[in-house]
């Protein structure tokens, strides 16, 4: 028979499993949504050309909207149209939304496995 406080245990254990697998759910729903996805950074760049005579070597700088994205470990940086800004922003950021969803995965992954092992711990009995 197991004692009181051991079933009060189980009880949250059981608990915690079903509020991980609902945060698990919310982040497969992110892989299930159906964007296109964008790897990297939309941001505004300012600078230099390099012409001396140019009205940027005296302080106004060339901007334009980049996006930059790591590739074989180096960074890779691309002008973007302003006819595609709004579009590369969005789906930059759902990349990122995803990227995060598969991390949160991983953690939940682990934290399921950790209360399937408490919980064995504890409805185990000696043969
Ligand atoms: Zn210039």
């Amino acid at each position: 028979m197991q004692k009181k406080a051991d079933l009060d245990k189980l009880s949250r254990l059981r608990g915690a499993l079903w509020v991980a697998l609902k945060e698990l759910e919310g982040a497969l729903e992110v892989a299930c949504e159906r964007s296109a996805l964008v790897k990297g950074n939309v941001y505004e760049l300012a600078r230099k050309c390099g012409k001396p005579s140019c009205a940027c070597a005296a302080g106004q700088l060339h901007r334009s909207m980049v996006l930059s994205w790591s590739h074989q470990g180096k960074t890779r940086l691309r002008t973007i149209p302003p006819d595609k800004l709004d579009r590369l922003r969005a789906h930059s950021e759902h990349y990122l939304r995803y990227r995060r969803a598969r991390a949160r995965v991983t953690e939940i992954h682990q934290q399921i496995l950790k209360l399937f092992d408490q919980i064995e711990k504890l409805r185990r009995e000696k043969p």
